[in-house]
């Protein structure tokens, strides 16, 4: 690491070969790669403690991998294989990871802008009055970051409360009465499934994108487990044509149910509805079947869009997603993405699959960092 301040400025300028902007499962798993191979690099990770994403997930969160698939490279998660996860324990692994290697991140510290360096190569991340250069950078700040909420929600009657999961942590924020979720979503099913066994009649809108023949949570969940890993790591990956399928579905809609689904959810009289929301009639949302539903809350579970309008280069495609090739970008030479939705696999959401998405990603950095010292070795060579 440098540092050099200038007549002008008295905040230090912090050099290092790269920089890894976040400090989530992907980030961690970079880190872990770039350390091994004793390359000089930092991580800049917003939140003020490793994995308070996790702890502001909603209250009640299990994972739906058990934790012998949670592990980040080099350290199991310290619970029973087959146990599922909260969201604190999680938070408190990826934590515990940044410690137990020694990994440089700084937290509290959040890149408001990368651009290209003014000459040459490599790239500047700005975060606050402090300025980062390096000649690689990852991006690691998470895929779908911008929670999605359709404009008519503004048309609601005051009255109705309406959230978006992204803001959902307990069930004391819903008021007396009906809860309508709006996406038949991982989260929409979880917090359905809370709405309804604290009382609330609660209405699902919307058809999903299907779901698993057992719960996770059953004993086939269990032993069938291996076997999904298996073919979301080695059958779903962009190099066959099923793969390349399923990561325009996953573009397109999302992953399928697979804790509460249809049966569990009806189980515990959950009302579920087809018809999508599509507006909002005399303050109440309007089904496109031409209902309206009388609800004291509506809890949108509708998404997330990737958000990179911090990355002052031109990365995106026309859908907003990143250019890239098994997250090394295509246009933009020395960066590199990780946790971009099927980057590599359908593993590459997933914490199992962060590990291998990473180490890739810190092989190409390696290579392009060694061929660019090799002219100077040969110049040095030719000199002695
Ligand atoms: C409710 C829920 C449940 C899930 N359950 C599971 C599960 O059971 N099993 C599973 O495998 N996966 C699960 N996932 C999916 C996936 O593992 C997570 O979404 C995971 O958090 C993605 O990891 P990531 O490192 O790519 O991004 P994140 O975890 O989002 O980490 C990105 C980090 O970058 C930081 N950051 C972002 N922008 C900047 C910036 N500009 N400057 C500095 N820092 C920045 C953020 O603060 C954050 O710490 C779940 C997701 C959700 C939403």
């Amino acid at each position: 690491m440098t540092l050099e301040t200038t007549a002008m400025n008295t905040n230090p300028t912090e050099r290092h070969d790269v920089i890894v902007i976040g400090a989530g499962q992907s980030g961690l798993a970079a880190a872990h790669h770039l350390a091994r191979r004793g390359v000089d690099f930092v991580v800049l990770e917003s939140n003020q403690r490793i994995g308070d994403q996790w702890r502001r997930r909603y209250e009640s969160l299990r994972l739906y991998s058990p934790a012998r698939y949670d592990a980040l490279p080099g350290l199991p998660f310290p619970l029973a294989p087959n146990a599922f996860p909260t969201g604190l324990q999680m938070a408190d692994y990826l934590e515990s990871y940044a410690d137990h290697f020694d990994l440089p991140v700084r937290t509290g510290t959040t890149v408001d802008a990368l651009r290209a360096a003014g000459a040459g190569d490599g790239f500047v991340a700005v975060a606050g009055d402090r300025t980062y250069e390096a000649a690689q950078v990852v991006v690691a700040g998470g895929f779908f970051t911008r929670p999605h909420v359709p404009e008519f929600a503004a048309e609601l009657d005051p009255e109705i409360r309406q959230l978006h999961a992204d803001d959902y942590r307990t069930p004391s924020q819903l008021a007396d009465g009906p809860v309508l979720v709006v996406g038949l979503s991982h989260s929409g099913s979880d917090l359905a499934m809370e709405a309804v066994t604290h009382g609330h009649p609660t209405t699902i809108s919307g058809t999903g994108h299907g779901q698993l023949p057992f719960s996770v949570d059953s004993r086939a969940g269990r032993l069938a487990w291996p076997v999904l890993r298996f073919v979301a790591w080695n059958v779903l990956t962009l190099k066959t044509p099923i793969g390349r399928k399923m990561a325009a579905k996953m573009r397109a809609g999302g992953p399928p149910l697979v804790r509460y689904r249809r049966g569990e959810l009806l189980k515990a009289g959950v009302n579920l509805i087809d018809a999508r929301v599509t507006g909002v009639r005399d303050g109440r949302p309007l089904l496109a079947d031409g209902r309206t539903l009388d609800v004291a809350n509506v809890i949108w579970c509708t998404g997330f869009r990737p958000d990179y309008r911090w990355i002052q280069l031109p990365i995106l495609d026309a859908d907003g997603f990143p250019e890239q090739a098994r997250g090394v970008a295509t246009s933009v030479p020395g960066l590199y993405f990780l946790g971009v939705l099927f980057q590599f696999s359908f593993t590459s959401m997933l914490i199992v699959g962060a590990g291998r998405d990473a180490a890739y990603v810190v092989e190409r950095i390696a290579a392009r960092a060694a061929a660019a010292a090799q002219p100077a070795q040969r110049v040095q060579a030719s000199v002695s």
